[in-house]
């Protein structure tokens, strides 16, 4: 049978959450106060189907894959290790997280999730997440996968999109 156009698989689940706090900052001097979001993902995989099987990708996997990545921020402090205005510091069992130079909380070290990303908008953790998955997707040497499209959504209707070509 040809296969005329392109596919793509979509997984959107009630339990692919993650309920995190997190404070982003804007242009110029401004920091938004502490606070959480039910954080909701949506991940598209597009591809060729697979020998045999005339899938894209597994949904058994895929939803495996996506509930550790949320699992592993879920409830937990969400801090960018790589914004100017933050400095994040271990100290043992805590972190210390400074804006501008001026101490604003401490946090029990395992409440929280240390980011490589310069700021937890809803784009940036977008971004991770893909790089998460793609690194997970490469480790079981899945095969065909041309795109990764990742949606997270914070509020209701309120969300960013982030697409990457692989290979
Ligand atoms: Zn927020």
């Amino acid at each position: 049978m040809q296969h005329r156009g392109e596919f793509s698989v979509t997984v959107a689940k009630d339990y692919l959450v993650f309920a995190s706090a997190h404070f982003i900052t804007f242009a110029g001097h401004r920091c938004e106060g502490l606070h959480g979001h039910n954080y909701r993902t949506r991940v598209t995989l597009e591809g060729a189907l697979v020998d045999e099987t005339w899938f894209v990708f597994d949904f058994v996997e895929l939803k495996h894959l996506m509930r550790e990545l949320c699992d592993e921020i879920d409830h937990k402090v969400l801090l960018p290790l790589e914004n100017p205005k933050i400095q994040v510091v271990e100290e043992g069992d805590a972190v210390t997280v400074a804006y501008e130079g001026k101490p604003r909380y401490r946090f029990p070290r395992s409440d929280c999730a240390l980011l490589p990303v310069p700021n937890t908008t809803v784009e940036m953790l977008a971004e991770l997440l893909t790089a998460r998955l793609r690194a997970k997707l490469e480790t079981m040497g899945a095969r065909g996968l041309t795109a990764i499209e990742m949606e997270v959504e914070e509020n209701f209707g309120q969300s960013a999109v982030y697409r990457e070509k692989l290979g």
